[in-house]
């Protein structure tokens, strides 16, 4: 199976250049994006990364030129077209494109749609069994964290640090009102529980609002677990019983921080218990 494109509203080959050279996009990361599972054919919790993809638009004045219908039709297109089951779906508006390349910019340009779906094979069952390393590392993005904009330097280089460490995620440390606080990872919300009680970063423009973050909330509600939104330090984070990070594509539980086990070093019962409940309401039963 391959993946597919889409350039302008018109399904394109993913591997044949279609962007144009002063797209804003390409030129200042003037953009923003949403991505989401598509889980046996359906597109899982589609509805809230399109409020979301919107809200992003609206934050940064870009006025998209087509409705919620027909976006809705092009990532329909997307999974008939490429016969993708189980993948990633993946859209993005820039401002549009103006030559010659300014700051300022032009109030009434037509912004550009683009995106691709992507197979991903369905995790591993060891992916939530064994648990997943992190490292912690400087949250040096921007003040924009709410808005899911294009311009991912600070999360890409976390990511690859945590990579080059034999790590899946990096936990975002950041100077906050003279004291340490983990935002999220460098693409994820993170979670820690402590004394049975779940901890994550409130809402703000420093974290992105991860849909997947909302329903893990609502799940644990649901499952009478307490929790507090409010920012904790990393020593919080590796002094936990449990930690674990959440994303559209997967949620994972976090038994190393920086080389040391978390609790008990195994995956914990709070995050085994919300992760049933997860794969349920992702497939829909
Ligand atoms: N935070 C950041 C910085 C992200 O890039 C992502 C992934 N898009 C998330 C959190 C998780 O958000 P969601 O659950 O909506 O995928």
């Amino acid at each position: 199976l391959k993946g597919l494109g889409l350039y302008d509203g018109k399904i394109v080959d993913l591997n044949k250049p279609a962007v144009l050279l002063e797209d804003r996009g390409y030129q200042f990361g003037d953009g923003v994006y949403d991505a989401w599972k598509v889980v046996d054919g359906k597109h899982f919790l589609r509805k809230e990364h399109l409020d979301r993809l919107e809200r992003s638009c609206r934050l940064l004045d870009i006025k998209p030129c087509y409705s919620r219908e027909e976006i809705e039709g092009f990532s329909d297109s997307l999974v008939e077209e490429s016969g993708v089951n189980d993948g990633a779906m993946y859209l993005q508006w820039t401002r549009g494109w103006e030559s010659p390349r300014s700051h300022v910019f032009n109030e009434n340009l037509r912004p550009l749609l683009s995106g691709s779906i992507i197979p991903i094979p369905p995790l591993p069952l060891d992916a939530w069994t064994t648990g997943n390393k992190v490292i912690t590392y400087p949250d040096q993005r921007h003040l924009f964290c709410h808005i899911k904009t294009l311009n991912l330097l600070g999360s890409i280089m976390a990511k690859n640090a945590a990579h080059r460490n034999d790590c899946e995620e990096a936990l975002l440390v950041r100077e906050h009102q003279g004291r340490s606080i983990v935002t999220e990872c460098s693409s994820s919300n993170c979670f820690a529980v402590k004394d049975g009680v779940m901890y994550t970063a409130p809402l703000g423009n420093l974290i992105l609002p991860g849909i997947t973050r909302a329903a893990i909330l609502g799940l644990a509600g649901q499952c009478e677990i307490n929790v507090v939104e409010e920012y904790v330090s990393p020593e919080f984070f590796k002094e936990a019983d449990e930690a674990f990070f959440t994303n559209a594509i997967a949620i994972r539980p976090i038994v190393m921080i920086d080389g040391r086990p978390v609790g008990s070093g195994n995956v914990g019962p709070v995050f085994q218990k919300l992760n049933a409940k997860y794969q349920k309401m992702m497939r829909g039963n």
